[in-house]
């Protein structure tokens, strides 16, 4: 018997994905994005099947622990870099390159005694304004990178962008140019662009690549679908009904009873709530897939169940299969419903979710 609910993942799109990436930026390599527990779908699980990836990309330096004590030897690199002066020399234990963004982690690089030096990626801010050195500060930055002797060299180079996801945005173009512009002639390698640069600004592509969610099958882009480049869905979220009931017109159903029945109907009962990160903010009509028709959520989503309208004439049964997404119901579509974004959901499934790899 299948644990559910369960988050089914298919190696096999997995691969597919950075098989299609490769493609996509043939000059680069890929750092897959695997942080957030590989965006949901198994952190170990997803680096041990991209195993001909080149390097993988972690927010924090617990989850490339967990890929070194996992037997994962690829390059590491951490996108936020490291927090706290002991880290360092966790980083030279492991080999985990970092990238490094702001004063307070120069200054910890300054001051430490390390066994080795550490490989950074100095990060630019070109116009996110979240993480990075301005342009003002970038040249002596850079001087005082080279000037430290617990740094390698040559010292890489990456930004991140904050509008790629919109292709018609010249947003991106005055990023690029400005981190060009900026690290013209120096040494090191060159990172720029996450899944919407890879797939929608060639020019970006540069040395490596980084793209988390178009490896999973998802499109970055709102109203977009990762099948429409090539893309497989990794993911199928799956539970199943644990009653049907019949349902008469004029009737509630669940909390705050905001949804009341027009006409005499079959309900059903999904094992699968906020408790296992489907959102409870999901309005009514929110498609559910069970037995190949989609069923809208009527209702609140509860903690660990939500309810289906099967329609009046439902043949279905207790124990039939509910997806939440998937291959045949895309989870861009499921976000749009519910007003988020692909990456919220995958990312937010709890541990109550058996997360099976096929
Ligand atoms: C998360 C992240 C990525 C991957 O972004 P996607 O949009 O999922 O491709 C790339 N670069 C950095 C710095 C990140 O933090």
């Amino acid at each position: 018997m299948k644990p559910f609910p369960r988050a089914e993942i298919s190696r096999q799109a997995l691969k597919n994905n950075l098989a299609r990436l490769h493609e996509l930026a043939p000059s680069s390599k890929v750092m897959a994005v695997v942080k957030a527990n590989g965006y949901g779908h198994g952190l170990l699980n997803v680096a041990q099947c991209l195993d001909n990836a080149d390097g993988f990309g972690l927010a924090r330096l617990e989850e490339a622990l967990a890929l070194r004590a996992g037997g994962v030897n690829a390059k590491l690199l951490l996108l936020e870099g490291f927090f706290r002066p002991a880290d360092l020399a966790t980083l030279v234990e492991h080999d985990i390159e970092t990238v490094v963004h702001h004063e307070s982690q120069i200054e910890m690089l300054e001051q430490a005694e390390l066994t080795k030096p550490v490989t950074v990626w100095m990060k630019v801010d070109s116009g996110m304004h979240r993480l990075g050195f301005v342009p003002d500060e970038f040249h002596a930055v850079y001087q005082r990178l080279l000037a430290c002797k617990n740094i390698a060299k040559p010292i890489n180079l990456m930004t991140h962008f904050a509008c790629a996801d919109e292709p018609d945005n010249n947003y991106t173009a005055t990023q690029l140019a400005t981190f060009e512009q900026l690290t013209q002639g120096l040494p090191g390698e060159r990172t720029l662009a996450n899944s919407a640069g890879a797939l929608f600004w060639q020019q970006s592509q540069a040395n490596w690549i980084r793209p988390g969610i178009a490896l999973y099958g998802v499109s970055p882009v709102v109203g977009d679908l990762g099948t429409k480049h090539g893309l497989i869905p990794a993911m199928e979220l799956v539970s199943q009904l644990i009653a049907i009931r019949e349902h008469k017109a004029g009737q509630p159903v669940g909390y705050g009873s905001h949804w009341v029945a027009d006409n005499n109907t079959k309900l059903g009962v999904v094992a699968i709530g906020y408790g296992d990160g489907y959102p409870r903010n999901a309005p009514l009509g929110t498609p559910v897939l069970i037995n190949g028709r989609l069923a809208p959520i009527v209702g609140r989503v509860s903690m660990d169940m939500l309810t289906v309208d099967l329609g009046a004439d439902a043949a279905d049964k207790v124990g039939d299969k509910a997806v939440l997404w998937g291959k045949d119901l895309p989870v861009e579509e499921v976000a749009e419903h519910i007003g988020t974004i692909a990456y919220e959901l995958v990312t937010k499934l709890t541990p109550r979710v058996a997360v099976c790899l096929d």
